[in-house]
């Protein structure tokens, strides 16, 4: 006959909670906590299995299977009812353990005599650490009362296990998120880091999950959770004054809706109800929502998942009054791990951090762009990161090959800094060449310009030896506020850029906001292809209010100086005369103040979709600068999203249908003599700018780090060998002209 069994788990867990109370080595706890569990549930075995590696389970106590067997017996993640529980972070619960699928028995433990078994994830936020495993040589079904309680069992001793308490002089149990691991990301920004983690949102660490007073964290649980709401609705108020967009205010509705979701209360009052703190049923119900989410397809059910993880943090938070990082100070050597940042929070660290990794973002992203101008090395969808990271592990960033090392062994990091060595080396090679004109082989004279739109960019001017801005992305300080920014202020940070700039000249981006670039403040449309809808210029001159204020600040700004004005993603002729109609007004506006205006100015546009190559002769006349915006204009090009890494990479740059497309503006813009630069990422990296510089591009303009290796290269290079190489690529019937120019190159 199947027995019914129940048990207390108060009474496990007071028991637990007095074995950690003793002074004693962590093997020993481990083995009183097997005898505890098994007497407590009258069974003959208790035994917990950790997982050794990533793919490896190892026995690390038992009562009741052969002592011997301890730290001997091991098996691989789904071998066997144990490796089963691991793999699938489910429970099973069988009176006929031998008839269950994948059975599999140790001879070495004994363990063939035992019919019932019953085996619980140990789960930490979501991560499976080992099996807690109890058996028992009558046919028992264990009561859906007992699963819970060793449920709870084994959410304590997870957390155990993380805060060290079974580290043993033997190794026997070494505390978590002490192995070396490896991420594998993508690049947002190369170069490479090594330093010591600093998480942007620190883990609460929960150091009393067993609680005496059921009531007393009954009412704990419900004074935070009252708490929560109120700063929810408060966070919902707020949003809904500031006027921010729907997706916003859907978050926090969402937010709202867990925070008054019952079954989720209801659920934390019957973990309380077993013995555990409130802030440890917080986090169990935490881990088991995580669990899930590593095992739903559904990207809209992941985001509601992510709602509820953050919603624990916050109550997390609430109830162990741990904010923030409390007086732990940032170490010098700071990597910023998180799982996705602001560009406004990435700002406030500043240049305080020597890399960044991200769980989640893309390498558009305007962190992304943040990360650029600052130079730090950033990886982005680097999975897991946020759950193995902790505060102060040692990690290495390598921006060049989209790899994470952390708590990397001696001879990971030893090649590592051989590595950064050798950057050092290049960039001193690039410092000595600093203020040496950009002249090819072939005598042939290239301008290199940089990237710039924040602040923080401006000291690169000197130190890149870039002569001039080739684009000041203006619309970045408009993504970095929480508001929009005053006329006066704008004017503010113009003349400090025109000041910092001295002779040299910037090229002022009107605003380009819109597609990937959004404000929290401006009103966004819904709109089924934002890439191809109503951004920049299309904004810009639909409702011109912005823009008028920005050229009015410019115009004040530069105060008689001479000024590089570029309209962004004109699709036509017409456009370009709308909004140079615009700034014509302006100056006759500002004029009648009696603002001094230098009498050239310089208008240009953005050549960023393929319809403006091909425009009317008017516009290479009428424009005194054309400036291609690769990053776009190649999403064109190719149809494919600069933002979506899947399709990015496919399309190669160097692909003859571009360069020729790339030939014909050149040709254009030579017949009407009207000035061209290149302006997108692309210009940054060595073998496009050699190809860009071959085909007639004459000024190339770059992210401020990239200036150094691409007039390195352009010194060595023949120009004539290069355009040889692409004829030859077009020849031979290739592709790409990319492997016939890296011939000759590294010739
Ligand atoms: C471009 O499209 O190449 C460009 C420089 O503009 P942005 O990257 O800001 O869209
Ligand atoms: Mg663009």
């Amino acid at each position: 006959m199947v027995q019914r069994i129940d048990t207390n788990s108060r009474q496990l867990l007071s028991g637990l909670r007095d074995i950690m109370a003793e002074e004693a080595e962590g093997q020993t706890r481990l083995d009183k906590i097997t005898a505890l569990i098994a007497t407590t549930m009258r069974c003959e075995v208790c035994s917990i299995y950790m997982f050794r590696d990533a793919e490896t389970l190892e026995l690390c106590a038992t009562i009741g299977l052969n002592a011997e067997a301890v730290h001997m017996t091991r098996m691989r993640v789904g071998e066997g009812l144990v490796g089963r529980v691991a793999r699938t972070s489910r429970v099973i619960n069988t009176a006929d353990a031998p008839a269950e699928a994948g059975f599999r028995y140790m001879p070495e433990t004994g363990e063939e005599v035992y019919s019932s078994f019953i085996g619980v994830p140990l789960q930490r936020l979501g991560e499976t650490l080992g099996v807690l495993v109890v058996q028992s040589k009558e046919a028992r079904q264990f009561s859906p009362d007992s699963i819970y309680a060793l449920e709870v069992v084994a959410m304590v001793l997870s957390e155990m296990t993380e805060l060290g308490v079974f580290v043993s002089d033997n190794d026997a149990m070494a505390a978590r998120h002490q192995q070396a691991a490896i991420f594998q990301g993508v690049s947002g920004q190369e170069g490479a880091a090594q330093g010591h983690v600093w998480l942007h949102e620190p883990r609460v660490v929960v150091t009393n999950p067993v609680a005496d007073d059921p009531h007393f964290e009954f009412e704990r649980l419900e004074k935070a959770i009252d708490q929560l709401r109120e700063g929810v609705d408060e966070l919902l108020a707020d949003a809904r004054e500031d006027h921010k967009d729907g997706e916003h205010i859907d978050v926090l509705k969402a937010y709202r809706m867990f925070a008054h979701s019952k079954s989720w209360v209801r659920r934390l009052e019957e973990d309380i109800s077993r013995g555990l703190s409130a802030e440890a049923a917080v986090e169990k119900e935490q881990s088991a929502a995580r669990a899930r989410l590593s095992k739903v397809p559904d990207p809209y059910m992941r985001e509601r998942l992510h709602d509820l993880d953050d919603l624990s943090n916050r109550l997390l938070r609430i109830l162990t009054g741990q904010t923030g990082h409390g007086d732990m100070q940032m170490p010098t050597d700071a990597i910023l791990v998180a799982r996705n940042i602001g560009p406004a929070e990435l700002l406030e660290y500043g240049r305080g951090l020597r890399g960044i990794v991200l769980e989640q973002g893309s390498v558009g992203s305007h962190a992304g762009v943040v990360a650029r101008a600052l130079a730090i090395p950033l990886i982005v969808q680097a999975e897991g990161i946020t759950t193995e990271a902790l505060n102060g592990d040692h990690i290495l960033v390598d921006g060049d090959e989209a790899t994470v090392h952390l708590r990397p062994d001696e001879a990971v990091t030893k090649s590592f800094q051989d590595k950064m060595a050798m950057h050092a080396a290049a960039q001193s090679r690039y410092a000595a060449i600093r203020d040496t004109q950009a002249r090819t082989k072939c005598g042939k004279r290239i301008h290199l310009m940089m990237n710039a739109g924040l602040m923080a960019d401006l000291p690169s001017l000197e130190n890149s030896g870039a002569e001039g801005v080739g684009l000041f992305r203006t619309e970045l300080q408009f993504l970095t506020s929480s508001r929009m920014p005053t006329r006066d202020e704008l004017r503010a940070q113009y003349a400090r850029v025109l000041d910092a700039a001295g002779d040299k000249r910037v090229i002022f981006r009107t605003l380009d906001i819109g597609s990937d670039k959004v404000t929290g403040y401006m009103k966004r449309e819904d709109e089924p292809n934002p890439a191809l809808g109503w951004r920049a210029i299309r904004v810009a001159l639909d409702r011109p209010s912005v823009m008028r204020m920005q050229l009015q600040a410019l115009l004040r700004a530069a105060n008689g100086r001479p000024l590089n004005i570029m309209f962004p993603f004109i699709a036509q002729l017409s456009e370009f005369r709308d909004a140079r109609a615009e700034l014509d007004r302006a100056v006759a506006r500002e004029t009648k103040f009696g603002t001094p205006i230098h009498e050239a100015n310089q208008v240009g546009a953005m050549l960023e979709t393929p319809s403006l190559a091909y425009a009317h002769d008017a516009l290479f006349q009428e424009a005194d600068f054309l400036s291609i915006g690769g990053n776009d204009l190649k999403q064109f090009f190719f149809a494919a999203d600069r933002e979506n890494e899947r399709v990015r990479r496919r399309y190669d740059t160097l692909s003859l249908s571009f360069l020729n497309f790339l030939q014909h503006i050149v040709t254009r813009a030579n017949t009407w003599n009207t000035r061209l630069s290149f302006c997108g990422e692309d210009a940054g990296r060595t073998l496009e700018a050699i190809a860009f510089a071959a085909i007639g591009i004459d000024t190339l303009s770059m992210r401020p780090a990239s200036v150094g290796p691409v007039k390195h290269a352009l010194l060595q290079t023949d120009l004539r060998e290069v355009r040889d190489a692409i004829e030859r690529a077009a020849q031979t019937g290739q592709h790409s002209a990319r492997a016939e120019i890296l011939k000759v190159i590294k010739g």
